[in-house]
């Protein structure tokens, strides 16, 4: 056993940040390995950008949309054939769903939400936040493929400077599955995730009401910026649950989260305290979410995210 396999997700006929951030991972790990590094996803079309990322092989299997039960089978058929030392996904909503998927069926280790990876001693040893980001654990996992999910924005996405993978085809699985899947709801065109952007703003219960979440997204699309939210404003509907950043919601690392109207409870925090820069509104000072603001605005966010929309907009059209 050598080498790395990673998950790639191509979503509007591109590969997924987190899939790219994985590869690039896996890259370096292929290396320790003594192998190389190859993906799988369900479109031939992936092999060139999968190659640009470091990918030498595509494993393809044409099995439409993610389902659970049909992407474990056609992956477990890849891990067979390619017999990888590690298995990587980036974590996305279908990366978290199938890594245990895949690590049961191969009574395989799994390290989840990881942020630091290496191979050491013919193991994987990775680390993960604990205790709602609190602390940090290093897990080693010991049996191969090593199963693991990658944090969105803990690495670098670099290109390798390789040509396109090649491609070998995996037979579609013949099963009937339990699940089907009924609808897809994609994202407002030009709507970023929070799982993926560099710069959220979020906004908490301190917006009052729903109609209000248009003063966030009015900066989101200045700043160009995804939209996030506390879980106070998604369990009052005023925004879908997959804007919700924290422990139950998104665990995102951007290079700018601004958070307004959240006071920041430990909750919030474990989804957002990575971000590389933390900038908060707020009219409390004694708001916990100063605690961990790299800068902290005390004021009223009705005043100043209008205003900071405009000096934003006016510094763009420089
Ligand atoms: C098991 C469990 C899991 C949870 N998971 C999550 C999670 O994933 N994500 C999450 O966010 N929460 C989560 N929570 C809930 C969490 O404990 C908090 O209740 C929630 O984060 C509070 O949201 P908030 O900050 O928007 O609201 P509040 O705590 O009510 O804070 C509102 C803030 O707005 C400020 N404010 C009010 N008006 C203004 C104004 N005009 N201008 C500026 N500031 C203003 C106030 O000073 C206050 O600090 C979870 C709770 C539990 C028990």
């Amino acid at each position: 056993m050598a080498g790395v396999l990673v998950f790639a997700e191509i979503e509007g006929g591109k590969l997924k940040k987190a899939s790219r951030e994985a590869l690039s991972i896996g890259r370096k790990l292929a290396e320790a390995t003594g192998g190389g590094v190859a993906a799988f996803a369900n479109d031939r079309a992936a092999a060139e950008q999968a190659g640009r990322y470091g990918a030498k092989k595509l494993y393809v299997a044409a099995i439409g949309p993610y389902t659970t039960e049909v992407y474990a089978a056609a992956l477990q058929q890849a891990i067979s054939q390619m017999q990888p030392s590690i298995l990587l996904l980036g974590g996305t909503s279908n990366g978290r769903d199938l890594a245990p998927r895949i690590a049961t069926r191969l009574n395989a280790g799994v390290a989840s939400d990881v942020d630091r990876l290496q191979w050491a001693d013919g193991k994987l040893r990775a680390r993960r936040p604990v205790y709602s980001g609190k602390a940090f654990a290093t897990v080693e996992v010991s049996a191969t493929p090593a199963v693991a999910t990658t944090r969105p924005n803990a690495f670098p996405a670099e290109e390798s400077g390789g040509g396109a993978a090649e491609v070998i085809d995996i037979a579609v699985p013949q099963l009937q599955p339990k699940a089907k899947l009924l609808e897809t709801k994609t994202p407002e065109a030009g709507e970023l995730t929070v799982a993926e952007a560099d710069i959220i703003v979020s906004g908490g219960r301190g917006l009052k009401e729903a109609a209000n979440f248009s003063l966030i997204r009015d900066l989101a699309r200045a700043i160009g910026a995804a939209v996030g939210a506390s879980r106070a404003t998604v369990d009052a509907g005023w925004i879908d649950h997959q804007h919700q950043v924290g422990q139950t919601g998104r665990v995102v690392s951007p290079n700018l989260y601004i958070a307004a109207g959240i006071s920041g409870a430990i909750q919030h925090l474990a989804g957002m305290s990575s971000s590389k820069h933390i900038v908060a509104i707020n009219k409390d000072p004694e708001a916990p979410i100063f605690r961990v603001a790299d800068l902290g605005v005390v004021g009223d966010l009705f005043q100043i995210l209008p205003a900071l929309t405009e000096e934003v907009k006016k510094a763009r059209e420089y």
